[in-house]
């Protein structure tokens, strides 16, 4: 399986070979590898991909963030096992009993209900395309447990959408709903490591220029930039200056 080849986990790995991926396809193969972060290297790369639909696009820039996302929940699980283990070694050594594990609340009880701070951000301009990249995603983490992707687009009832975004790692959003969730403080955007804008040049086209400009300035702190465009039109140059480090690098 070409996939194996990139680098990604095996989860992904088999993912892809589930859905019947058996080649990346060129944008794939140009994207995976640059996006992730290599032997070494202390910084992600930003990027600029000019794709169009039906290039295999979606999964170019899901399969990077998953991979990363993936990677960092089993530090942070074997990090809490290592510290577990240290606090009852410690116990037994001051010959107290063994501490119990924290006991984890029901996510699915709306009074535990908190705001949701995903890692990962995928901005596109329409709902349907938000779906289907949702979907697209659910489909590739089916091997990754403890992942979770939420959808955030208008139209959804508004409590549906709150108790969808709880634990969310990867949010997937048409740029209104996301921030309106942020204002009422359902949805934190400074956790966001990874922003992906996906068809750019319809966002503008659609009037997005200042909920992305807003966008940027909520997820300051974020590692990575990438930018999906089928056109390079000036104006899509000047929005990758501001988003981006130098630009982002360009990928076909
Ligand atoms: P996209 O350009 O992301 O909209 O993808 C277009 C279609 O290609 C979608 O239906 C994907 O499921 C499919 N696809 C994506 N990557 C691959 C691949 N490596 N091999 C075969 N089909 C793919």
């Amino acid at each position: 399986n070409g996939f194996e080849l990139l680098g990604l986990a095996p989860e992904l790995v088999q993912a892809c070979a589930d859905l019947g991926y058996v080649q990346p396809t060129q944008v794939q193969n140009n994207v995976v590898p640059k996006a992730m972060l290599g032997e070494g290297e202390k910084r992600f790369a930003d990027l600029m991909v000019s794709s169009q639909t039906g290039s295999g696009k979606t999964a170019a820039f899901l399969l990077p963030v998953l991979h990363t996302l993936l990677q960092q929940q089993a530090q942070a699980e074997a990090q809490e096992r290592a510290d577990f283990e240290q606090a009852c070694a410690d116990a037994l050594a001051r010959g107290e009993a063994a501490p119990k594990r924290p006991k984890r609340k029901d996510p699915t009880n709306p009074r535990n209900f908190k705001a949701a701070t995903p890692g990962a951000l995928v901005l596109c301009p329409t709902r349907e395309l938000a779906q289907q990249v949702a979907n697209d995603a659910i489909d590739l983490v089916r091997h990754c447990r403890g992942l979770r992707i939420a959808n955030v687009v208008g139209g959804m009832p508004y409590q549906l959408q709150i108790a969808k975004l709880q634990n969310a790692d990867l949010v997937v959003a048409t740029p209104g709903r996301l921030l309106d969730l942020q204002r009422s403080q359902q949805l934190k955007l400074d956790q966001v490591q990874f922003l992906v804008v996906d068809e750019a040049d319809r966002m503008l086209d659609l009037g997005f220029a200042d909920d992305l400009a807003e966008v940027n300035d909520l997820t300051s702190q974020r590692r990575q930039t990438m930018m999906f465009s089928a056109t390079f039109a000036p104006r899509i140059q000047q929005l990758a200056m501001r988003v981006m480090h130098d630009g982002g690098k360009h990928v076909q």
